[in-house]
């Protein structure tokens, strides 16, 4: 086949595929793409007055950033992701008053938190709190080596994705990164200059006196900030207007669904008036904050009470994730709705956290390896191609899980297979159209977006 021909050919292929895809793309909204556009009023761009002198910049980066003003300077309390966005927020503050920084608190090691940290550096001398063993999480990855939870993230993100596809991330606005350099350096990140070792550490700035408390829940290097005077807790990412991500798909060490939950109790314990959480809006309003904190405790502690209660009945993961249902007194709150974490991978997450990977049945001490089960189902289906038809059937009765694994069963015996990697990614695309979890619906999309990739050039490869 001459080039043009053969370019000719692909061309039509690939308007062939894009047809087939936009078939299978529904026109209209579906219900939890609905709901997880309605969420983006959450992440309108605006400075919140939180008590007389706390200001809440959310809207600018994908974390608030809030200003604590004081006699002679104010305190910052995380920073955003980017320098830029941060530069932004540091302007407006400075129009409702133009005073020094005097320190920056991180509530934890996460870069959307901590990132933006130069922006609000006015002076050398600024202080910069953290808790000790800040950066924990990353750290436990990279020490050992492991670096895939860099692509996994950057799936979870949708970084890959247009931002029709995108909407939000479920507890913050959209960001894509500025490969110009503003946005991820590490040499932009500032270290901490004071590290908080104690339970409860008192520390006075500016006139401010706050208390920096220990809050071991996302990650162990976690604190919330309470300011007694005006009774603003500042809880860092144990909480926000979502389902918690008490498991992060881009993969971390066991996050302590335990200790989350008391972690809620402690802040809420508190007695504040007002919750500026890790993502999200602030809470106004004890009532509100007090309630608010009362069911995100109970809802966490539910799940993981109930998985436990499941755990020793003997039942496996895809077993408990049957058995573990929140009730509707929980699942009908929208700041418990998964839009970012969900509850399912937290009751996975409690086995293998406490048991590891083996799920109790002996069949599985030594299971299958992929390739082994697919040539086996492979026989069953009538070869290959039986699989490949099935698993386009599957697609076609809208049995996206399942076609989604019907097709992995054909890539283990043909990992080059267009059609199945097609296949596949119009199962993974129907997927993503029917959950709310932003986490998830980007690692669908962005997983299909690889997999068409990786089709059109095994299309180009084949004469
Ligand atoms: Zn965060």
């Amino acid at each position: 086949m001459n080039t043009f021909v053969k370019s000719l050919s692909v061309m039509i292929a690939t308007v062939f595929i894009s047809a087939l895809l936009s078939s299978t793309v529904n026109a209209v909204d579906s219900e939890a793409t609905q709901l997880l556009k309605n969420r983006t009023a959450e992440f309108d761009k605006e400075i919140i007055k939180v008590s007389s002198s706390v200001y809440t910049a959310v809207g600018y980066a994908v974390s608030p950033v809030s200003m604590i003003v004081g006699d002679d300077g104010v305190v910052i309390v995380d920073t955003g992701l980017d320098i830029e966005q941060g530069k932004a927020i540091r302007i407006d503050f400075r129009r409702i008053v133009d005073k020094p920084v005097k320190a920056i608190i991180f509530t934890h090691g996460h870069p959307d938190h901590t990132h933006g940290a130069s922006a609000f550096m006015d002076s050398p001398d600024v202080q910069v709190w953290a808790r000790e063993g800040f950066g924990h999480e990353q750290n436990t990855l990279e020490r050992a080596g492991i670096l895939i939870q860099k692509r996994r993230g950057g799936a979870q993100a949708g970084f890959s994705l247009t931002p029709e596809q995108r909407i939000n991330n479920g507890v913050a606005k959209a960001f894509w990164p500025n490969r110009k350099g503003g946005i991820w350096g590490a040499d932009q990140n500032i270290a901490p200059t004071e590290l908080v070792s104690s339970e409860r550490k008192k520390v006075s700035v500016a006139g401010i006196d706050l208390e920096l408390v220990a809050a071991n829940g996302e990650t162990q290097d976690g604190l919330y900030v309470w300011l007694p005077e005006e009774r603003v807790v500042f809880a860092g990412d144990n909480f926000y207007k979502s389902w918690p991500n008490l498991y992060a798909i881009r993969g971390t060490p066991y996050r302590d669904i335990r200790a989350w939950a008391n972690v809620i109790d402690d802040i809420l314990n508190e007695g504040a008036v007002a919750l500026v959480g890790g993502h999200t809006r602030p809470i106004i309003g004890e009532n509100e904050v007090t309630e608010t904190l009362g069911n995100y405790r109970d809802a966490i502690r539910f799940l993981f009470d109930k998985t436990v209660e499941g755990i020793n009945k003997g039942l496996s993961p895809n077993q408990l994730v049957e058995y573990v249902v929140l009730p509707d007194k929980y699942r009908d709150l929208d700041y418990l709705k998964p839009y970012y974490g969900n509850p399912e991978w937290a009751v996975r997450a409690i086995f293998s956290g406490y048991l590891g990977w083996f799920d109790g049945n002996a069949t599985n001490l030594f299971p299958l390896t992929d390739k082994q089960e697919a040539e086996r189902f492979a026989k069953v289906a009538g070869g290959v191609d039986g699989l490949l038809e099935l698993a386009t059937k599957a697609t076609r009765d809208r049995d996206f899980q399942w076609s989604a694994q019907l097709s992995d069963y054909v890539l283990s015996l043909q990992p080059n297979n267009a059609k199945a990697m097609i296949n596949k990614a119009d199962a993974l695309t129907g997927l993503a159209d029917e959950i709310p979890t932003a986490t998830a619906r980007n690692y669908y999309l962005s997983s299909a977006i690889a997999l068409r990739k990786r089709a059109e050039d095994a299309n180009d490869i084949k004469p």
